[in-house]
């Protein structure tokens, strides 16, 4: 069976680009791939961070991705710094990892160009994703088109690795990403995609209030100054995308005809769309209702998902610290 790894910040809420990009897939594939999926808390001290906030966004995290369908007895879910196992391979990745392929990375050009002061961590980001993935040994990689990138390195990593430390029989796969339909999906601001660091985002367990507030001043169509004026749904970088996203087809086809016909203003639209994201979302709100208040359950679930990583991953670092000379622990 083909196996899947993905992972996720907790850099923030659990938001409608990671959930329509990245976790509705995951949830999809859990029982069709064996499957890993973690939360990647060494990722997320790339940008700058409060220690209480981030303990208390993991375990949000964990229940927002649990709320949303994730299975514990279907795949693995846990928080990456339980397994050590990533940091040490991605030392070793480091090493192999040549310094241009990062500097050229666009995430790092967009995320670096918002800190006051550049670290490397945010720079060797993507050697640490290589390590996750292929500790796992995984073929594919359930992402946003954001992550399409990151994943080339990947396979160039595990490319080097294979070339110099087993040409005979490559032992890592070259990781491939699998994209969902909804691969892309733009923040609030119309801009920039929807991102946990920028804040443009709508929360996948937002109140239908907050909601509601988020998008009613979001931008549309700028051709639309007023009611009468005709609209085209292709220009409206935000509200289209969501309704095609969240409500059903005949909902979308009287958004096309109300909105080129200037049958209906904006706000009208955005009604619309806000009782078919409050409908999508009702159930994982209501499920995280549930768990929030088991916060020693969803820890217990995350520990026995580290355990059951720690196997694979532990498996993985022997053999690899084995053909390259580095003696393991006893
Ligand atoms: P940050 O701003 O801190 O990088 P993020 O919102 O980009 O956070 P990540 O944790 O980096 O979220 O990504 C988690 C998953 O969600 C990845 O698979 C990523 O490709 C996907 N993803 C993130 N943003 C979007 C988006 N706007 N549309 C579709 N997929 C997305
Ligand atoms: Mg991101």
């Amino acid at each position: 069976m083909s196996r899947i790894f993905s992972g996720i910040q907790p850099s923030g809420e659990l938001h409608v680009g990671n959930y329509l990009g990245a976790v509705k897939n995951w949830v999809e594939l859990q029982s069709r791939f064996e499957s890993y999926f973690c939360i990647v808390n060494y990722h997320a001290i790339t940008a700058a961070y409060v220690p209480g906030d981030l303990r208390a966004r993991t375990r949000d995290m964990a229940i927002g991705l649990l709320a949303s369908g994730l299975d514990p007895n279907r795949c693995t879910v846990f928080i990456q710094s339980q397994v050590p196992e990533h940091t040490e391979l991605a030392w070793i990745f480091n090493t192999l990892t040549p310094l241009g392929e990062l500097e050229r990375q666009t995430q790092f050009k967009d995320k670096s160009g918002r800190q006051e002061q550049v670290m490397a961590g945010l720079l060797n980001y993507p050697v640490l994703q290589a390590a996750d993935i292929l500790l796992y040994r995984a073929d594919l990689v359930p992402v946003g088109e954001d992550q399409v990138q990151h994943l080339e390195l990947s396979r160039v990593v595990a490319r080097n690795w294979n070339a110099r430390f087993s040409p005979d029989a490559p032992y890592f796969p070259e990781p491939q990403p699998k994209l969902s339909t909804t691969r892309r999906i733009v923040g609030l601001d119309g801009q920039a995609k929807m991102s946990k660091s920028i804040g443009n985002t709508i929360g996948i367990l937002e109140s239908p209030e907050a909601i509601w507030d988020k998008l009613r001043p979001a931008v549309t169509d700028p051709a639309r100054q007023k009611k009468t004026d005709p609209g085209n749904p292709d220009k409206c970088p935000v509200i289209y995308q969501l309704h095609c996203a969240f409500s059903p087809a005949v909902t979308v086809a009287e958004v096309e005809v109300n909105c080129r016909g200037a049958k209906w203003g904006c706000i009208d639209c955005k009604k619309s769309l806000h009782s078919s994201v409050v409908a999508a979302l009702a159930p994982i709100r209501e499920a995280a209702a549930d768990l929030q208040s088991k916060p020693d359950q969803v820890d217990e679930i995350l520990a026995s998902g580290a355990d059951k990583a720690r196997i694979e991953a532990s498996a993985t670092l022997r053999a690899v610290k084995e053909k390259m000379g580095l003696p393991d622990a006893r």
